[in-house]
């Protein structure tokens, strides 16, 4: 079951526009269809990096913080309590919190949502991300490369992805491989090795992603996506295919592509 936290208001470090953000509290895939490059198939919420709508700002979203959390209405105050209140100086504090209310329900109104990064977007923080954490270098490198990808992707209707990025064979290449160093030398929480065994797979690195996949530690699912990934290694194929999980995604969109037996 998917829950969603009280909404709360959070500003640009740019230009300190307010924008609305929806925290999720949980998140359920009724049927999650699984790409063998480990793509996301339902952007759930928002990604890590964001665009402000007002001044086209890139930021992390990690580093804003709430400046406000919704809350519901006060209990209105009726004709008599409101007049009471009036004389006695208001000693409850119940207009002052109707009208702190009305303040900040009008700064929720006037918070826009936060916007989406595009491809170009992604790119231009990686050439600058001097100083920036491993993780958030390997989401840039990952967000990039699944994007990319995309161009393997049917849509539930069969027709291809729209709007597939692409790049230089070099330049795509050099990201794959950027992306492989630095997983080999990510923390084991960030380190991925099925991840790895694809990179070297769509690199043609048949025999090195073969030797990676079969090292992958077993844990009820990883060792049988290396499997399959294996599999497609020794066909010398080097294209994303659908491992498993074809079919309906609980938004009610579906996926197809070549499913692996
Ligand atoms: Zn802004």
């Amino acid at each position: 079951m998917t829950r969603f936290a009280p909404p709360q208001v959070r500003a640009c470090p740019g230009c300190g526009a307010p924008f609305l953000h929806y925290p999720i509290q949980s998140i359920s895939f009724c049927d999650r269809v699984d790409w063998s490059d480990g793509a996301p198939t339902a952007w759930w919420g928002r990604e890590p990096l964001v665009k402000c709508e007002s001044c086209a700002a890139l930021f992390w979203f990690d580093e804003t913080v709430a400046i406000d959390t919704f809350t519901d209405e006060p209990r209105p105050i009726g004709p008599i309590a409101r007049i009471l209140a009036r004389l006695r100086g208001d000693p409850d504090g119940l207009l002052r919190l109707e009208r702190e209310w009305i303040d900040r329900s009008n700064l929720w109104k006037g918070a826009r949502s936060i916007g989406k990064v595009n491809f170009e977007d992604v790119r231009f923080v990686l050439a600058n991300a001097e100083g920036v954490s491993i993780s958030k270098i390997l989401w840039l490198r990952r967000r990039i490369w699944w994007q990319l990808n995309d161009r393997y992707r049917e849509r539930s209707d069969g027709t291809p992805y729209p709007n597939v990025p692409t790049l230089p064979a070099h330049e795509e290449r050099a990201n794959m491989e950027a992306l492989f160093a630095l997983l080999v030398q990510a923390d084991t929480e960030d380190r991925d090795m099925v991840q790895m065994g694809e990179l070297l797979r769509l690199l043609g690195r048949f025999d090195e992603a073969i030797a990676v996949l079969r090292a992958v530690p077993p844990d009820g699912r990883s060792e049988i996506r290396a499997s399959m990934i294996e599999r497609l290694a020794r066909a010398d194929d080097v294209r994303v295919q659908l491992l498993g999980g074809e079919g309906k995604l609980n938004t009610g969109s579906g996926h197809r592509g070549r499913k692996l037996g």
